[in-house]
C-alpha cells in the first residue's frame, strides 16, 4: 500500500515565537541574533519582513544592518522555542502516533492509517495548517507524498503557511526541476561532484546513470538516485515509543461549530474507535478517558473520568466520552468547535486482565463486545482500513447506546 507522509516545516520558527512573543515586532523588520551587542554575532532567523530587505541566516548582524538599517535584533528565548516545539509536535501526535521530529522546527508523520478520519491527506495537511495556527500563531508549511524525502521537498516548496502536494503523477513537474541540492542528503560536496558530471537538476540526478553516480558517491550515491526517482522506504521512526508513551489520543477540529449531539456523538465515536485501535494495536489498556473540547472563542477544557476496570474497546471509551460531554458541555448549550478523546493510564493487556464487568451490561456482553471489534481489527488488518468503519454493526452499537441513555 502506498505511503501517506506529511513533513511538517514551521516557518520562520525562531522569529515566528519572538513575533509570539512580543506581537508589536511583527510591524517591524526582525532578527534573532546570538549577542546583539556584538557586531560580529550572527544572524539566527529572521521574520518575513527582514528576509524582504535580503537579511540571511547565518549572516552577520553589520552585514544584515548595511542592507536593512531599521532592523530590530531580539535574543533568542530557547526555553520558549523548545516549549513552542513541543506543544506542535503534540498537535501532530493527536493525528497519528508516527511522529519523527528533524530538528526543533520540522517533523514527519506517517497518516496511512489515519488519513481517512479526515478525508483526504490534503485536508489533514490544512487542518493541521489551522490548527497550529490557531492554537500557537505560528505557521507551518506541509509537504504530503508518498516519501520522506519528496514529503520534505513538499513543505519547502511553497511557504509560508501552505500544503504542497506531491504525487506520483506530478512529481516528475514538481521536483524534478528543482536544484539537486534541495534533495535531503545532498551536501556542498556531493553536490559539486554531481555538477562536474552535468547534473544539476533532481530530474537529472534521476536520469543519470545509478552505477556512475554510486562509484563517485558510494552507498549515500544510490540512495539520493533513489530518492530523486521517488524510491524511499525509509520508515517515519516514532519519537514517542509505545512502550513510554503516558496517553493516546486523537484529535479533529470541526469546519463547522457543532452543537447538534447525533454530529457529536458521530465524532466522538470516530475518535474513540481510532484511540480504540492503537491501544489493541499497543497491546494495552486504559483505565482514565478524558475529553477536551474547544469552544469557537478557542477556550479549551477537559474532563475525565476513571474507568472502573482497564478497558481497550472503542463502545466503552465512546461511552465515557458521550457522559462526560452530557454532564459537562450538553446542557449549556456549548457549540464545540474541536474534540479530542485521549485515554491514559496506560498498561499492558496482560496485566490488565480480559473478563472484567463492563461499564455497559453484564460480562457476557462485554466479551461479545471485545470479540467484534477484535474481527474487525482483523477484517481491517486483512483488506485495509475502510474495509469496515462505522458498519451496520457499529450503528447497532449506537443503538444500544441510545437505550441506554435512556
Ligand atoms: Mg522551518
Amino acid at each position: 500500500m502506498e505511503r501517506v507522509i506529511l513533513h511538517c516545516d514551521l516557518n520562520a520558527f525562531f522569529a515566528s515565537v519572538e513575533e509570539v512573543r512580543n506581537p508589536e515586532l511583527r510591524a517591524y523588520p526582525v532578527a534573532v541574533c546570538g549577542n546583539p551587542k556584538k557586531r560580529h554575532g550572527i544572524i539566527l532567523a529572521k521574520n518575513e519582513k527582514a528576509k524582504s530587505f535580503g537579511v540571511k541566516t547565518a549572516e552577520t548582524i553589520w552585514q544584515a544592518q548595511r542592507k536593512c538599517p531599521g532592523l530590530v535584533l531580539v535574543p533568542p528565548h530557547y526555553k520558549d522555542y523548545s516549549k513552542y516545539s513541543k506543544i506542535v509536535n503534540d498537535i501532530y501526535l493527536s493525528y497519528t502516533d508516527l511522529v519523527e521530529p528533524f530538528g526543533i522546527d520540522e517533523s514527519w508523520l506517517d497518516i496511512t492509517g489515519s488519513a481517512h478520519l479526515f478525508g483526504t491527506p490534503e485536508k489533514v495537511a490544512d487542518d493541521i495548517r489551522r490548527v497550529v495556527r490557531e492554537e500557537t500563531g505560528l505557521t507551518v508549511s506541509v509537504g504530503v507524498s508518498f516519501t520522506k524525502s519528496f514529503a520534505k521537498l513538499g513543505s519547502d516548496y511553497k511557504k509560508p503557511d501552505a500544503t504542497t502536494v506531491i504525487n506520483q503523477q506530478n512529481f516528475k513537474d514538481i521536483v524534478w526541476p528543482l536544484p539537486v541540492s534541495d534533495l535531503l542528503f545532498v551536501g556542498k560536496s556531493a553536490k559539486a561532484t554531481l555538477e562536474r558530471l552535468g547534473i544539476f537538476t533532481i530530474g537529472e540526478l534521476a536520469n543519470s546513470s545509478k552505477p556512475m553516480v554510486s562509484s563517485l558517491l558510494g552507498k549515500a550515491g544510490e540512495l539520493i538516485h533513489d530518492y530523486a526517482n521517488g524510491k524511499d522506504d525509509t520508515p517515519v521512526t516514532s519519537a514517542f515509543a509505545a512502550s513510554d508513551r503516558k496517553s493516546i489520543g486523537r484529535g479533529i477540529t470541526f469546519p463547522d461549530d457543532l452543537t447538534d449531539l447525533s454530529q457529536i456523538k458521530t465524532g466522538i465515536t470516530a475518535l474513540s474507535e481510532d484511540v480504540a485501535a492503537r491501544l489493541r494495536k499497543h497491546k494495552q489498556k486504559a483505565s482514565v478517558v478524558s475529553l477536551t473540547v474547544r469552544d469557537p472563542a478557542f477556550r479549551t477544557t477537559s474532563r475525565q473520568m476513571t474507568l472502573p476496570f482497564p478497558t481497550h474497546l472503542e463502545s466503552e471509551i465512546t461511552k465515557s466520552c458521550l457522559d462526560l460531554y452530557i454532564k459537562y458541555y450538553a446542557e449549556k448549550g456549548k457549540p464545540v468547535r474541536m474534540l479530542t478523546v485521549t485515554v491514559s493510564s496506560l498498561i499492558s493487556e496482560d496485566l490488565a486482565g480480559g473478563d472484567q464487568l463492563s461499564l455497559l451490561d453484564d460480562g457476557s456482553d462485554n466479551e461479545k463486545r471485545e470479540s467484534i471489534e477484535l474481527a474487525i481489527d482483523n477484517i481491517r488488518k486483512k483488506f485495509g482500513r475502510d474495509a469496515m468503519t462505522k458498519g451496520s454493526l457499529l450503528k447497532s452499537e449506537f443503538h444500544i447506546r441510545e437505550k441506554d441513555e435512556e
